[in-house]
């Protein structure tokens, strides 16, 4: 599963403040937030799946009819119905919360904590109405996963939901907001903040990321949990991978020399993983190197799930820079297994 970073549909500058699908402390904290696994334990829905549609429904533009509440804390970020869908579209009571009425009228809505309401800002109530609604589907997380292929009617929606609940999965736990520093700091670099600066082999307009300057070889590693979204050639960005995070952020990194064994796309990683190594690749057809003096291009972009933009990596790096790395080294040759993939 590709998406192609397109120059036409992005945006640059514009400021963005991270979305959580969790809260920081109370329950949100814990590796499985208990609205999730009280969810599964009550439809078989597996928790990851609802984690996967959670943060993609928080980082993603709402379709509209669904409302997000303002100045409400983290635990209502996530997956939301429609007024109309949560509470029956004939029913006659605005912003209904009764559960019975709202079964009535055929609307989502559910009382997750059994406490009398059916409160979407309830993430034990939203949870278990959107886990309900994918139970319809069928007991199998195929059938599932099909519920969301006729809402969404978008390859790259549906695809994104399951891969970030393979990697929710794969760890155990949603709590993967971990951040590192792309370059292994044993290796001698340097970078400066060059956002917005002309470029000067052509290509986008304004240099939409960061150059961390270092030699041939210096290892290059993964900044997040996520997976490998993209991997390959591309004629500006050379040897290039990206990545999606846990938190549905894109990392793109360019110029590589050459890629970490067992790295392809797919596998999930963990912050610290070597991807592959600096180089200046790039600027040519395949295998053109050499035109530049190597450096990692780095790059990061939120999307809307309709629209792409960049912000600046160059103060997240100042701040990753300053964390303890841990290096997680490719296999050796012959002792490579089948790696953990979405
Ligand atoms: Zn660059």
């Amino acid at each position: 599963m590709t998406l192609a970073l397109t120059g036409s549909t992005m945006l640059s500058g514009l400021s963005f403040s991270q979305t959580q699908a969790v809260p920081y402390g109370g329950k949100g904290s814990q590796a499985i937030p208990e609205w999730y696994s009280q969810a599964q334990a009550t439809t078989g829905v597996h928790w990851s799946l609802l984690a996967g549609l959670d943060v993609y429904g928080a980082s993603t533009k709402p379709p509209v009819g669904v409302s997000r509440p303002k100045r409400q804390p983290h635990p209502v970020v996530g997956y939301r119905f429609t007024q109309a869908e949560w509470q029956g579209l004939f029913n006659p009571v605005q912003d209904d919360i009764n559960p019975m009425r709202i079964g009535l009228f055929g609307g989502r809505g559910a009382d997750g904590d059994k406490d009398g309401k059916a409160d979407q800002n309830d993430p034990y109530d939203r949870v278990r109405a959107v886990a309900a609604w994918l139970r319809h589907g069928g007991a199998s997380e195929d059938e599932q996963v099909n519920v969301l292929w006729n809402h969404f009617e978008n390859e790259v929606a549906v695809q994104r939901v399951t891969a970030l609940a393979h990697v929710f999965r794969h760890f155990g736990t949603i709590q993967l907001s971990e951040r590192a520093f792309p370059i292994h700091k044993r290796y001698s670099y340097s970078y400066r903040d060059t956002w917005g600066e002309g470029r000067s082999f052509g290509g986008r307009r304004i240099h939409e990321g960061t150059d961390i300057f270092a030699g041939y070889g210096a290892p290059v590693l993964s900044t997040c949990f996520g997976y490998v979204e993209l991997i390959g050639w591309n004629r500006l960005g050379g040897w290039r991978i990206g990545l999606r995070s846990a938190d549905n952020t894109y990392f793109y990194y360019a110029h590589l020399s050459s890629y970490a064994r067992s790295v392809r796309q797919g596998i999930i990683v963990r912050p610290g993983q070597v991807l592959g190594y600096v180089g200046s690749s790039g600027y040519g057809k395949p295998g053109t190197s050499g035109k530049f003096p190597p450096h990692l291009h780095f790059g990061i972009y939120r999307d809307t799930g309709t629209r792409e933009w960049a912000f600046d990596p160059y103060p997240l790096l100042r701040q990753w820079e300053r964390k303890p790395q841990v290096i997680i080294s490719p296999p050796k040759k012959g002792e490579e297994k089948e790696r953990p993939s979405i």
